[in-house]
């Protein structure tokens, strides 16, 4: 039986002053179930959210890293430095990071690997653009980005991955997908993943929707049967509106 996963991605919002506000808050509403719950913080909040969540049942994730260990590479951040901070989760392949930072399905494939070996659970990212959509080839898009993402992973790393699906044009825009295009994408991803892995391992694999989840519509979202969970952009900001995407 897979457990819902509610996760929260931040995003580039808030200082680590606001995120531990965020995180006293959330504390005092939330009271831990059978739904695993997650935030997902700029790097520099990390290890205060860790300390702020402790013993809370609350993980915490960080929103991309490098796939070597180390190296002259500026800027970056390394699987060893997140793990050394307890770090849970780690979105890979977000699409604004392909977007605005050429992350691409080589390297989103990359940093699954040294996310999974240095115990890291990865949430992998996909989903296709409007024009994508419009055309028809959204079921190959995706399908490229999960066989892209996951090559060469093992059955025992893919049952303990995350795949989001994320349409591009319903991230940020208020026009979340429908369920049953919701539905129909997840079980497509949960079916690439069967082809790839059999179906003792897609059954296992926990599929959350991304794109403009409220409190209003995350119910109706997760009543459908290969949504398992979602990635919650600007309604996790707001302790009061995540609570009740968490308790949909
Ligand atoms: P919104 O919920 O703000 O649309 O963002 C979705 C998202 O990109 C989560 O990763």
């Amino acid at each position: 039986m897979r457990k819902p996963f509610i996760a929260g991605n931040w995003k580039m919002f808030k200082t680590t002053k606001e995120a531990v506000a965020f995180a006293e808050t959330f504390r005092t509403l939330y009271e831990p179930s059978d739904v695993r719950v997650a935030i997902c913080a700029p790097f520099t909040q990390l290890a205060a959210l860790k300390q702020a969540f402790a013993g809370s049942g609350v993980g915490v994730g960080a929103q991309n890293m490098h796939f070597e260990e180390s190296g002259a590479f500026t800027g970056e951040i390394s699987a060893p430095m997140l793990q050394e901070i307890g770090v849970d989760y780690v979105i890979i392949g977000h699409s604004e990071r392909r977007q605005y930072f050429a992350e691409s399905d080589e390297t989103v494939n990359k940093k699954l690997h040294k996310a999974f070996a240095a115990g890291i659970t990865p949430i992998l990212c996909v989903g296709e653009v409007l024009e994508q959509r419009d055309a028809g080839q959204a079921l190959d898009v995706v399908k490229a980005q999960v066989e892209g993402g996951v090559a060469g992973l093992s059955s025992e790393q893919a049952k303990s991955l995350v795949i989001a699906y994320e349409p591009v044009w319903a991230i940020g825009t208020g026009r979340t997908a429908t369920p049953q295009q919701a539905q129909e994408m997840c079980a497509h991803i949960r079916s690439v993943i069967c082809g790839l892995y059999g179906s003792e391992v897609s059954e296992e694999v926990v599929i959350q929707y991304g794109g403009s989840v409220k409190p209003n519509n995350a119910s109706e979202l997760m009543d459908m049967e290969d949504i398992d969970g979602a990635l919650v952009g600007g309604a996790s900001l707001k302790p009061e509106d995540f609570i009740q995407i968490v308790q949909f």
